[in-house]
């Protein structure tokens, strides 16, 4: 049968399974049983394979963004296994999976799938097999246990007080996933949505996040600025677009240390500067471009405009013009990471219950940028950081590192800690009440 029938007839079956879903208000006895029995599901040695059997198949052929077909399709034969509904392709290779009885409220959690142009240098029996390419940022673990939390509510589909969306989404490195995955409409009704990236920052076992202001927004920028190119020895015949670009590189670097709050960081760096071809013509054109990063919305929003603004200004001063271009194909602009304090607080209390309270830290501040931020910029939502290091293993390196290596001990967690948001949120966004 090919796979087109197997999807219809998973639509077609799906209100059956829907059909058993029930509301149920959990009594403080029947909560510390659900959460033993998600335990029990994500520990099941058998899951637990099944999880590192995925994740290892997606490690050994890691595909780059919007080229996850093999990715999409393992995906999508697990969920169907599983009598899970799914849409597909949704922005090219993506999943969107449904659990529950399609009644509000919505709950969706989040995977990324796609891997990195670099060339893996852990030696080890799954290894990449794709040469320059390989899953050094942990979304082949992400995907593992998105599948994993799916296989834990699919058991637990009656205990289910909320529709479970699943979204396996492409392209995350590339900064655009999130965003066309949004405009497919992944967030229709969507009412919280929760999202986890693999780190070893911290040790397996260890979770971290932080409420409000989380990870930094990271935008780049690009200006020409046009002269009139002329002898370098006559320069009164010329327009210097040499001049106007090096007191724009200098007056950017003012926004940060003149306008901006010491206390909220925020940073603009030049990286490229480019003019000319001869030490005695003046070029008609110079071109430089650099990348700005802040915490607070607010920030990242000012100063892109600063930008903008200082350039044409300062290029105006040399009777020159500007182009500024932000939003370039290769770095287009991601917002910074704002968990909703709510959400954060009821991650913060399930994955406390799922991994202990001691081992449920507050995250610092940190100047990455994740395309989860789109999704935040649409519904309340939160991220969280979830601890892999482990120097038994290797498991030390920091992401995009070609020595990147994933503790498979984590799957079990996250796939734990997805599944008890999903499970626990009715309860807490009605009765705010405790999952024990
Ligand atoms: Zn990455
Ligand atoms: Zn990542």
């Amino acid at each position: 049968m090919d796979l087109v029938k197997h999807i219809l007839l998973i639509f077609v079956f799906m209100p059956i399974y829907f059909s058993f879903s029930f509301q149920i208000h959990l009594t403080s006895n029947q909560s510390s049983s659900l959460r033993s029995r998600i335990l029990e599901l994500a520990n099941d040695p058998g899951t637990v394979n099944w999880m590192k059997k995925i994740r290892r198949e997606i490690h050994e052929h890691p595909e780059l963004a919007y080229e996850e077909f093999k990715t999409s399709a393992l995906i999508r034969s697990e969920l169907y296994q599983l009598g899970v509904a799914f849409r597909w392709p949704v922005a090219r290779t993506g999943v969107v999976a449904r659990i529950g009885s399609g009644s509000p409220p919505f709950v969706a959690l989040r995977a990324d799938m796609d891997a990195l142009p670099i060339q893996e240098l852990v030696d080890w029996e799954h290894k990449s097999k794709i040469d320059g390419k390989m899953h050094a940022c942990g979304h082949d673990a992400h995907v593992a246990m998105l599948l994993g939390a799916a296989k834990i509510l699919q058991q637990l589909r009656d205990e289910l007080q909320v529709t479970v969306i699943l979204i396996f989404q492409p392209a995350e490195e590339r900064g655009v996933g999130a965003k066309d995955m949004i405009q497919e409409q992944v967030l229709e009704n969507v009412d919280a949505i929760f999202g986890m990236h693999v780190v070893t920052q911290y040790p397996t076992g260890m979770v971290a996040s932080r409420p409000g202001n989380f990870l930094a927004g990271c935008g780049s920028f690009k200006a020409k600025i046009n002269g009139k190119g002329g002898h370098a020895g006559i320069p009164q015949q010329s327009i210097d677009p040499v001049l106007a670009a090096s007191t724009s590189v200098i007056s950017l670097q003012n926004i940060v240390s003149r306008e901006a709050d010491p206390l909220d960081s925020q940073v603009i760096s030049v990286a490229m500067v480019q003019a000319g071809s001869a030490n005695n013509i003046i070029p008609d054109s110079a071109t430089f471009a650099g990348t700005f990063r802040a915490i607070s919305k607010k920030s990242f929003h000012d100063i892109r405009k600063r930008i903008e603004e200082v350039i044409i200004g300062q290029t105006a001063v040399h009777r020159c013009s500007a182009e500024v271009e932000f939003d370039g194909d290769d770095h287009p602009t991601i917002p910074p990471t704002t968990n909703d304090e709510r959400i954060y607080e009821l991650v913060s209390q399930v994955s406390s219950k799922i991994v202990g309270e001691e081992n449920t830290k507050l995250a610092p501040l940190f100047t990455g940028s994740e395309d989860f931020a789109f999704y935040l910029d649409k519904v309340p939502g939160a991220f969280l950081l979830v601890g892999m290091g482990n120097e038994n293993i290797g498991s030390i390196y920091p992401h995009h590192s070609p020595y990147f290596v994933v503790d498979e001990d984590v799957l079990p967690i996250g796939a734990a800690i997805h599944a008890a948001f999903a499970l626990s949120y009715h309860s807490y966004s009605t009765t705010n009440s405790d999952f024990e």
